[in-house]
């Protein structure tokens, strides 16, 4: 599998550290106000690539921050903490404001197919990690006090500024609009905060954790470092973000992490394009700020705008338009149609000709190559669609749809379920006796059926029993 780095800024072959096991770390989000449909497009990217490795015989351990902290990052965000603004905009406390909003971010995700990280962490359960990171970095000399905050210093992270390709030190916009703020200490201008003091614009701060410097909370960088090495080690495989992450958050994890450990911190980043609305970016002033919930008020399947992500490849731009989801909803939809049509039609299994099975293996070669060449979904769906219309057996199509699905995520094996010659309760009986591992029952239950004129059919999710006709 080939993968493009955005730190060395080539496609590189995929070789994790400790085959077959991959260690992924996914940036969370701000829950500080709704998920969007742009969210969907980096947290779906995020899961095609889980399920990728997957296929592709790797073992996943998928970890993902909840971002619940109030901060107001002084090299990036102008303005009010995030958190204490969603808080009054909604009258709630911000405790309450993150919970509500992390909800919304999981059942939207859950809308769109997304699996669930294997561990997802919230940076306010993880306030002594993060003070023991920053202390280790105190004591090598990378960070240092001063009134308002902890900050780390960049100055003594060679290559800081090259990180990305990014431009040097000096060149840094961020860090001359962070010189002129008012009361702060900082040695130099792209030096960023690794604790808050609650003091100055911070008096009021309504989260709050002693510390060894004093009450206040961590920046909003160091989350990331702490908890991707508790839940993964020093050392990753993969982690991923959005294109805005490549300027500021991203080279300061690199700095934190590396610099307590001396270690490689990830040895692939992965950065998701935006998604576009309109052309623009999505804001709610602009008035072209979806969620999910708007997706199905039009009427349309949430399922629909992830096959609309899919129509892009993650590096590059795409842009939501109100035709372009109507277009991929019919798409899904004739999909769908498809699979009814093929799941019907699909006679027992007949021996095939050498071509025929030549052509099934190759489908699956081109659709798991497309995947291999940097997650190259439009072209798998390509595959997909032009598989759909071969000669071969409708019985391997179906196969097939079902097994390209494990990575689509589309639930194509729903549409089969309701299907009227499926006999739920007897492939229930089959899927019950191999989750309890009699695998000899299951079997035997498995030939009865066989006798009885039905056809048998495993997937990944459930085993689909049908009357043949
Ligand atoms: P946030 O909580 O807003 O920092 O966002 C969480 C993640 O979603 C980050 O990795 C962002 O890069 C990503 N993200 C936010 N807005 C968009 C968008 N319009 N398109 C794609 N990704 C986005
Ligand atoms: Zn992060």
């Amino acid at each position: 599998m080939k993968l493009y780095n955005s730190l060395t800024k080539q496609t590189e072959v995929f070789e994790p550290l400790h085959p077959p096991k991959v260690g992924l770390y996914t940036c969370g989000m701000t829950v500080y106000d709704f998920a969007h449909i742009g969210h969907g497009r980096k947290y779906v990217g995020d899961d095609i690539l889980r399920r990728t490795l997957t296929r592709f015989g790797f073992s996943v351990s998928h970890v993902q921050n909840v971002t619940d902290v109030g901060h107001l990052a002084s090299d990036g965000d102008e303005g009010e903490d995030k958190m204490e603004k969603g808080a009054k905009k909604y009258g709630k406390t911000v405790w309450e404001v993150a919970k509500f909003y992390e909800d919304h971010f999981f059942t939207t995700m859950d809308s769109l197919n997304v699996l669930r990280p294997t561990v997802s962490c919230r940076a306010t359960d993880h306030i002594p990690e993060q003070i023991a990171l920053i202390t280790t970095l105190e004591k090598k000399g990378l960070a240092y006090d001063t009134p308002e905050a902890v900050y780390f210093d960049v100055t003594k992270f060679a290559g800081y500024a090259e990180l990305f390709g990014r431009q040097k030190l000096e060149d840094k916009k961020a860090g001359v609009r962070a010189a002129v703020v008012e009361g702060e200490h900082k040695k130099h201008a792209a030096d960023f905060a690794l604790w808050f003091k609650r003091v100055g614009r911070f008096t009021d701060h309504a989260m709050h954790w002693e510390s060894p410097w004093g009450d206040g909370f961590p920046g909003w960088h160091i989350e990331c470092s702490a908890m991707s090495m508790k839940y993964l080690g020093d050392e990753i495989d993969i982690h991923t973000g959005g294109i805005d992450h490549i300027p500021v958050h991203h080279p300061n994890e690199i700095a934190q992490s590396e610099g307590a450990t001396g270690k490689q911190f990830v040895k692939y980043w992965v950065h998701y394009n935006f998604l576009r609305v309109d052309g623009k970016k999505m804001s709610k002033s602009l008035g072209n700020f979806y969620t999910v919930e708007d997706v199905i008020g039009w009427g349309i399947d949430p399922l629909a705008l992830r096959y609309f992500y899919l129509t892009a490849q993650y590096r590059s731009e795409l842009n939501f338009t109100r035709e372009s989801l109507e277009a991929a909803a019919s798409a899904l939809k004739e999909l769908k149609k498809q699979v009814a049509v093929i799941h019907v039609s699909a006679a027992s299994r007949t021996t095939l000709s050498g071509e025929k099975l030549d052509k099934v293996d190759g489908f699956r070669s081109r659709f798991d190559e497309a995947l291999a060449n940097d997650m190259n979904t439009p072209q798998a769906l390509a595959v997909v669609w032009e598989m759909i219309k071969s000669n071969i057996s409708s019985q391997d199509k179906y196969d097939l749809l079902l097994d390209f699905d494990d990575v689509l995520g589309l639930k194509l094996s729903d549409v089969v379920i309701s299907d009227a010659d499926i006999d739920v309760e007897k492939g229930k009986v089959i899927d019950e006796l191999r989750a309890q591992k009699k695998y000899a029952e299951a079997d035997a239950h498995r030939a009865e059926y066989l006798s009885l004129g039905y056809t048998v059919t495993t997937t990944s999710n459930a085993t689909i029993v049908r009357k043949s006709s």
